[in-house]
């Protein structure tokens, strides 16, 4: 079994319209893509942010600009119209916990796929927000960013934790990251990873960022394959042709690590399978 579950219907332009991307035969597109790279378990999972309901729970102002969706909508369509599964990525908001909880479990959802994209206020993969731009060291992002990682496990929110080194996401050149060994900073989000017994996402959207790098890095990997975390496969595809994309490569990387198992999901409920491609 191969799956892809992180997966947006839309790109993230603000005026990307539900009427223009919730669309059975735009769901198909993506289906398409998915048989013909033999990837049988396919999810989307939108954006929090782009649902009004999400101002309930934090409202920054990049969440306020987005913000204008209807989320029980966009899970009727995907339950009505498509064979996908149902997931959402939703952010991990320190001090709103409760709130997005409250949000997150009145819906009938396949998953959660939680992300860390800020550190209070500021923004980690932006420029807009940008924590790059306060001042602060790379070792002060990085040892905030994985201490963050660690308690959005321990939050209980989440399925999976999407894109877990995302921390890496500008590359050497642009933003590089400490010197030395980086397990140090992995090291702080590994005991909430194993108490929580949350999924690791293996992200190729990394190959397609500046880093140029499936997240996570192999060693930050190994460390939660040990801590006995099990392994989501994802692309985080916001276009068709990026569904599966770099496959062969994440492949790679779970055999060397011996991971032969990945999770699949169905109303919050986790599951492992063999991986495999399904035939064609
Ligand atoms: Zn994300
Ligand atoms: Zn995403």
């Amino acid at each position: 079994m191969l799956t892809d579950y992180h997966v947006h219907l839309r790109g993230d332009e603000p005026l990307a319209s539900p009427a223009e991307h919730f669309t059975a035969a735009n769901a198909e597109r993506y289906r398409e893509v998915a048989s013909e790279r033999g990837i049988a378990e396919l999810g989307v999972s939108e954006h929090v942010y782009r649902f009004r309901q999400a101002l309930t729970v934090w409202r920054h102002p990049f969440w306020q600009r987005f913000a204008h969706d209807d989320l029980d909508e966009y899970c009727g369509f995907v339950r009505a119209q498509t064979d996908l599964r149902l997931g959402i990525e939703a952010d991990f908001v320190a001090g709103a916990e409760d709130r997005m909880a409250n949000l997150l479990d009145d819906r009938d959802l396949d998953y959660v796929i939680g992300s860390v994209h800020f550190l209070r206020d500021e923004a980690l993969d932006m420029d807009e927000y940008s924590v790059w731009d306060s001042g602060r060291s790379a070792e002060e992002i990085w040892r905030r960013y994985f201490q963050t990682l660690g308690e959005s496990a321990r939050s209980g929110l989440f399925d999976v934790l999407a894109h877990p080194d995302l921390v890496k996401v500008w590359g050497r050149a642009q933003r590089p990251p400490p010197q030395g060994d980086l397990r140090r900073y992995y090291e702080l989000a590994i005991e909430g990873i194993a108490e929580s017994g949350v999924a690791i996402e293996v992200s190729t959207a990394g190959l397609r960022k500046p880093v140029g790098e499936i997240y996570p890095a192999p060693a930050f990997l190994e460390m939660c394959v040990e801590a006995g975390a099990p392994v989501a496969l994802s692309s985080d595809a916001h276009r068709p042709q990026d569904v599966g994309a770099g496959y062969e490569q994440a492949l790679e990387l779970l055999a060397q690590l011996g991971v032969g198992e990945l999770c699949v999901f169905e109303r919050r409920a986790r599951r492992l399978e063999p991986i495999g491609a399904s035939e064609r």
